[in-house]
C-alpha cells in the first residue's frame, strides 16, 4: 500500500476532538431561519432555541489509587412535546454545558427527520476515558445514573451511547437504574449488549444509515457506487464500519485518516488490513511512515468525501478546494454554515449530519420498541426497517431543498424542527 509523503504535518491531540464553543449560536441561527420558512412566530423560536431542562451534576468517584475525584456531568432535555427525550451520553475532556445543550437540539432534529416519537436529549461527563481504568469507568457510569435518575426513565428520557461510550457502559447504567427503580427496565437506555435487550444492528446503525444516504446521493448525481473514489476522515466507530460497508459495495476507499494524519492510495486502500490493525481508538496512521495531513486529505481528488471525525473541518478557507461531488457528514458539524453555502453554490451535494447520522437513534428507537414489546426482531427486519426510514428521510429533505431552493442543511432543519414546533403549539405551550 502506498501513502503520500506529508508536507507541513500538523499533529492534533485526541483532546481536540470536540465541538467548537459557537455550536449553540450557529444552531440558533439556522433554527430561526427554518422556523421562519415554516411560518412560525418568534415565540416558537424562543421556546425551541434552548432545552426545556438542563441538569448539572457532580459525581464523586473512588479512584483505583484510593483518592476521590469529583466529575461534572450534564443532561439536557430539549423538548418533550412529541414524546420522551432521547439521545446519547458522551465521555470527553472537553464536554461543556453549551455543547450538550446544542446537541440535545440536534437530537430533536434527528428524531423529527426520522419521524420518531421522541424529542431530543443529550448527556455528557467531563472526563478522559483514555486515562481511566475499567473499574473507574464503571463507578463513574453508575454515579452518573444515580445523579440524573430523577429526570430519566423509559417514558421520560432515554440515554444511549455517544463519543467514547459503548455497550458495556450502557449495561452498567441499565443495571444501576434497575437497582434504583427495583425493577428490570431495559427500555431505560439503548445501545445495550444483545444479551441484555440490545437490538441487532445497533452497533453498525450509524454507518449503515450513512451508507444508505451515500447510495441515495450518488443516484441523484448519476455516479455509480461501484468503483467510486471515496475519502473518509476518521477511522473511529462510524468511519471504520463505514469503510468496510463501502469497500464491500465495491467502492474504492482512496483516503482515510485518524487524529494524527491520513493515508492515501489512488488505487484504493486495503480496508480489511487496516481494520485488522486499528486500535480501539481508531489509530492507523502510526503504522505508516508516509502520511498526509487531515487538511490535505479533505482536498484529495475523489467522488465522495465523508467527514466522520470532528467539527469545523470544511470551512470558508478550504470549501473551494473540495473536489468531491458529494459530501456526506458522518460527524457532527464538520462543515461551517459559510462552507455549506459555498458548496451549495458549487453544486456539491451535501448530506447534512442531522440526516446522515440519524441511523443510530433510529435503531435505538427499534431497540426501545422491542424492549417495550418483549419481542425481538431479526437482523434482516432491523436492516429493512432502517433502510425504509433513511430513504424516505433523505427524499423528503431533498424535495424540500429542490422545491424551496434552499441548501440541504436548511432543508433538513425545516423537516426536523416541524414536529417539535407543531406539537408544542398543539399542546398550547406557544
Ligand atoms: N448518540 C447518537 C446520536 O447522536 C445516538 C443517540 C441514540 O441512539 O439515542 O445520534
Amino acid at each position: 500500500m502506498k501513502a503520500l509523503h506529508t508536507k507541513n504535518k500538523t499533529q492534533k491531540s485526541p483532546k481536540s476532538q470536540t465541538e467548537k464553543p459557537d455550536l449553540l449560536q450557529s444552531t440558533h441561527a439556522i433554527i430561526r431561519e427554518a422556523l421562519q420558512k415554516l411560518g412560525y412566530s418568534e415565540q416558537v423560536f424562543e421556546l425551541l432555541k434552548e432545552p426545556l431542562r438542563t441538569l448539572t451534576v457532580r459525581i464523586p468517584v473512588k479512584m483505583d489509587d484510593g483518592s476521590v475525584k469529583v466529575f461534572t456531568g450534564f443532561r439536557a432535555q430539549h423538548n418533550d412535546a412529541v414524546g420522551p427525550t432521547k439521545g446519547g451520553v458522551r465521555f470527553h475532556p472537553q464536554v461543556s454545558e453549551d455543547e450538550v445543550k446544542a446537541l440535545s437540539i440536534w437530537m430533536s432534529l434527528k428524531c423529527g427527520i426520522a419521524n420518531l416519537p421522541y424529542g431530543g436529549g443529550k448527556g455528557g461527563i467531563v472526563c478522559d476515558p483514555q486515562t481511566m481504568s475499567f473499574g473507574e469507568l464503571e463507578r463513574l457510569s453508575r454515579g452518573y445514573v444515580r445523579a440524573i435518575s430523577q429526570i430519566v426513565g423509559p417514558t421520560k428520557d432515554i440515554p444511549a451511547p455517544d463519543v467514547y461510550t459503548n455497550s458495556q457502559i450502557m449495561a452498567w447504567m441499565m443495571d444501576e437504574y434497575s437497582n434504583i427503580r427495583e425493577f428490570d427496565s431495559p427500555g431505560f437506555i439503548t445501545g445495550k449488549p444483545l444479551v441484555l435487550g440490545g437490538s441487532h444492528g445497533r452497533e453498525t446503525a450509524t454507518a449503515q444509515g450513512v451508507t444508505i444516504c451515500i447510495k441515495e446521493a450518488v443516484k441523484k448525481k448519476g455516479i455509480s457506487l461501484k468503483n467510486a473514489r471515496i475519502v473518509i476522515q476518521g477511522f473511529g466507530n462510524a468511519g471504520s464500519f463505514l469503510a468496510k460497508m463501502l469497500y464491500d459495495e465495491g467502492a474504492k476507499i482512496v483516503g482515510i485518516s485518524d487524529v494524527l494524519g491520513g493515508i492515501y492510495d489512488p488505487g484504493g486502500l486495503d480496508i480489511p488490513f487496516l481494520l485488522d490493525r486499528r486500535d480501539s481508538f481508531g489509530m492507523i496512521s502510526n503504522l505508516f511512515e508516509e502520511t498526509i495531513t487531515n487538511s490535505e486529505l479533505l482536498e484529495l481528488d475523489c467522488d465522495i468525501l465523508v467527514p466522520a471525525a470532528i467539527s469545523n473541518q470544511i470551512t470558508a478557507e478550504n470549501a473551494y478546494q473540495i473536489k468531491a461531488a458529494v459530501v456526506v457528514e458522518a460527524a457532527n458539524g464538520p462543515t461551517t454554515l459559510e462552507a455549506t453555502k459555498i458548496l451549495a453554490g458549487r453544486e456539491v451535494l451535501l448530506v447534512p449530519d442531522i440526516l446522515a447520522s440519524a441511523g443510530g437513534v433510529t435503531v435505538s428507537y427499534f431497540e426501545w420498541v422491542q424492549n417495550n414489546q418483549g419481542y425481538y426482531w431479526t437482523p434482516e427486519e432491523v436492516r429493512d426497517k432502517l433502510e425504509k426510514i433513511m430513504v424516505s428521510s433523505f427524499e423528503s429533505i431533498y424535495q424540500v431543498a429542490q422545491t424551496q431552493q434552499v441548501d440541504m442543511r436548511l432543508a433538513a432543519y425545516i423537516v426536523g424542527i416541524q414536529k417539535a414546533a407543531q406539537a408544542s403549539q398543539l399542546r398550547g405551550w406557544v
